[in-house]
């Protein structure tokens, strides 16, 4: 952003009442500032609060995308707007790159609910079986995998891969989403791999599944769509595959962030839409398309994500924090099963 007073370079800005403008302009600012003194690259996720997203933020998008653009950076810091599991990645496909996240407690409910040696007892369980993790895990996660997915190219990665019995994990929403469109049985093993089922012959295709859940998406339920399908009868309803089956199934369109977004770009602005989903998204699709029409749920919010602030990204630039270390015995694990998923998407 060259001169964040032209308020006519930047649509976006009109939907932002000038009060907050005029705070915000002295961060966006000095962050200009700092990154062309660092040479660095700010990466920014869908779920991004507005004034970040589309000021500061160089490439923005969902996992996959950021995924994709990391690899070709080049930079020598990054500074990741999202959550840690996704700096760790930014890491593992640069590590000569400083990579920094604006805040320490931008967890994941989903990238916490398993740990390595979790992983481990399942490939004990299952030996042979082919693992494929969800990116929303760690970098210890990511070593002992295959082939990572994210929601945007899960199911082709699992039709690619091209195996009847796959360790599918954490997510036990997505696996069963999955599941579905690629035509597998899900189970799920105890964590005491003595008690785990021998895998039944007669069926053929199987998920072996986990616990995991993102804290955000397990908010929706049926009933909240059969309440505004009651309210607005013609209303669309996009839902994440993070969502709970029955919901996905009951929703119009289901796709991760980025296809979410095109999703609303591509309609007219006569449908309503509603997205289930981080409730910043719909922001940000406002911000940039103010004519699209959508309804709102903004009680259900991304604790991690709404860690980062502009004001955590200027310290960030400024002080060079917080920085990802990886093992790198870990990072050299883990970019095999990053790197099978971007050969295969
Ligand atoms: P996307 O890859 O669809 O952006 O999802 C990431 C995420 O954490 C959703 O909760
Ligand atoms: Fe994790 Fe859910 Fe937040 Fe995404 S929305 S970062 S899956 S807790």
């Amino acid at each position: 952003m060259s001169d964040p007073n032209h308020i006519s370079e930047y649509p976006w800005l009109q939907q932002i009442p000038k009060l907050e403008w005029e705070e915000k302009k002295t961060i966006i600012s000095e962050i200009d500032k700092l990154k062309k003194q660092r040479d660095a690259l700010i990466l920014g996720h869908n779920y991004m609060e507005p004034a970040l997203y589309h000021s500061v933020a160089d490439v923005t998008g969902d996992s996959l995308e950021l995924c994709r653009q990391a690899a070709t950076t080049g930079k020598p810091v990054l500074v990741f707007c999202g959550v840690e599991f996704m700096a760790e990645t930014a890491k593992i496909i640069n590590p000569t790159s400083q990579v920094l996240i604006p805040s320490q407690k931008a967890g994941c409910s989903l990238a916490s609910s398993i740990t390595a040696e979790d992983v481990r007892a399942l490939k004990r369980s299952y030996p042979g079986v082919p693992v494929v993790s969800y990116v929303n895990t760690y970098a210890e996660i990511k070593a002992e995998t295959d082939v990572c997915c994210t929601s945007g190219n899960a199911s082709h990665i699992v039709n690619t891969l091209n195996s009847d019995t796959v360790i599918f994990i954490p997510d036990e929403y997505l696996a069963r989403n999955i599941a579905k469109e690629t035509g597998k049985h899900v189970i799920f093993p105890s964590k005491d791999p003595r008690q785990n089922p021998a895998l039944e012959t007669s069926i053929q295709k199987i998920f072996i599944g986990w616990h995991g859940k993102c804290e955000v998406h397990d908010k929706f339920e049926t009933e909240d769509i059969a309440q505004v399908r009651e309210q607005f009868p013609d209303a669309v309803i996009l839902a994440h595959p993070e969502c709970k089956p029955e919901v996905v199934e009951q929703a119009d369109f289901s796709g991760s962030t980025s296809a979410m977004i095109k999703y609303v770009e591509k309609s007219s602005s006569h449908s309503q839409i509603l997205l289930l989903t981080e409730c910043a998204m719909g922001d940000n699709i406002i911000a940039a398309n103010p004519h699209a029409n959508l309804l709102r749920l903004c009680s259900v919010r991304c604790p991690h994500m709404a860690q980062i602030t502009l004001e955590d990204t200027r310290d960030s630039l400024k002080f060079l924090q917080y920085e990802i270390n990886l093992d790198p015995i870990i990072i050299e694990k883990a970019r095999r099963s990053i790197d099978a998923m971007l050969a295969m998407s």
